[in-house]
């Protein structure tokens, strides 16, 4: 199965991507844990998208789209996978798409966990308080929370309509419990 899980910061996409990639059996694959990863061991991309992810601003396409050519390319990708927070703008949806067409493989479904701002909002501080022990996120500080938000809605709303558009869509209420959301997830993955 190839998947994409589409929703803003907080949304619990990380969550839900954990528990759908071991049931199905895929390889999770976060752009957002892979660009901190990078940034942590300086690495020629982590310097590159570095400054952008301290702002909460998004790293440019052509370097993202490059960075998901080659993680397709590995062998465990080979199967089926899961992208969360890829894509995340109308151009990386069609770039994803092209490359796709390049490797033979298709698109399944964009499932969309859809949460209200402000319950995305008060999740991240929550989830920020609770890590600062542990792994302090620059990145989930409030004014850069507001502003990933803003990007989410003005950049990656758009991908819903594509992927409507394509009837690839599953959207889901992201504002329950997680295993209230895994279980839809699995439910219209099973009835679609
Ligand atoms: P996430 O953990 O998915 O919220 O991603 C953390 C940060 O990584 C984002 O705020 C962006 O700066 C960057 N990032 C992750 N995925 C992408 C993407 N597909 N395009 C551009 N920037 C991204």
């Amino acid at each position: 199965m190839r998947l994409v899980i589409l929703g803003g910061p907080g949304a619990g996409k990380g969550t839900q991507a954990a528990r759908l990639c071991s049931q199905l059996n895929i390889p999770w694959i976060s752009t957002g844990d892979m660009l901190r990863s990078a940034i942590a061991a300086q690495t020629p991309l982590g310097m590159q998208a570095q400054p952008y992810v301290e702002k909460g601003e998004l790293v440019p396409d052509p370097t993202l789209i490059e960075f998901m050519r080659s993680r397709l390319n590995q062998p465990d990708a080979s199967k089926g996978w899961l992208f969360d927070g890829y894509p995340r703008t109308a151009f990386q949806a069609e770039e994803l798409d092209f490359l796709l067409d390049d490797l033979g493989q298709t698109l399944d479904w964009a499932i969309y966990l859809d949460v209200p701002p402000n319950v995305m909002m008060s999740r991240i501080l929550g989830r920020s308080r609770l890590d600062t022990d542990v792994i302090c996120r620059l990145d989930d500080q409030p004014e850069i929370v507001q502003r990933r938000i803003e990007l989410f809605q003005e950049r990656t709303i758009p991908i819903l309509e594509y992927y409507e558009q394509r009837s690839r869509l599953l959207k889901v209420s992201g504002d329950q419990t997680p295993e209230q959301v895994q279980q839809q997830i699995l439910q219209k993955l099973n009835q679609v």
